[in-house]
């Protein structure tokens, strides 16, 4: 028996939000398709299932542990990123938005497609020269994911992956991020 092989556990993963990611249209907004992931869940295979394939982008082909720290992004990446942060026995540290962090933070401010966004990362969240994987939900833009990566770049940190449930092609979200690889299980 022993572990499933990482192609087995990304096809779980993918049936997994195959059937349990539904679309809501024009939600927030007329014209946004928003991905709500609150079916996947409630179910505990499902969700085991996504957790276990995202944790694979913190892991070389040997499996060995590759990343220091897991970073998420509030507030649906705390979500993936916690259970992530556990399965592969590192630390897991939150970006949050303006005003929420208590200690001392980094700052960076970014474009939404209307208005300005802040996020803050505390600056002893993750060690200079650290090996950061962050992971969120729904890669868009690929705006929150930049920001990320700079906060922590701003620490002396290395970005070195993003790992995301789902993608949404058509809007390129990988050019923001630049030399950082992103691994998503669907694209869509
Ligand atoms: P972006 O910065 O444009 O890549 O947007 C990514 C952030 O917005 C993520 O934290 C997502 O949770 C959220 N997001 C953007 N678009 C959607 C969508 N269509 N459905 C659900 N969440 C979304």
């Amino acid at each position: 028996m022993g572990d499933p092989r990482p192609r087995e556990v990304q096809d779980r993963a993918v049936d997994a939000l195959t059937r349990l990611v539904r679309d809501i249209p024009d939600f927030p907004e007329p014209g946004i398709v928003f991905k709500d992931i609150t079916p996947l869940l409630a179910d505990p295979a499902g969700f085991g299932a996504v957790v276990a394939a995202m944790a694979e982008a913190g892991r070389d082909e040997r499996g060995a542990v590759v990343v220091d720290k897991v970073v998420g992004m509030e507030a649906r990446g705390f979500i993936f990123a916690a259970p992530v942060a556990l399965a592969l026995g590192v630390g897991f540290a939150p970006v949050r938005k303006a005003g929420k962090l208590p200690h001392h933070t980094h700052r960076v401010d970014y474009a939404l497609e209307y208005g300005e966004a802040v996020l803050e990362l505390h600056r002893d969240a993750v060690a200079p020269g650290e090996r950061v994987l962050l992971v969120d939900d729904v890669l868009a833009t690929g705006g929150t994911a930049a920001a990320t990566c700079e906060l922590v770049r701003r620490c002396g940190a290395r970005p070195v992956g993003f790992a995301v449930l789902l993608e949404l092609g058509f809007l390129d979200g990988h050019s923001a991020l630049g030399e950082v690889p992103v691994s998503s299980l669907l694209t869509v």
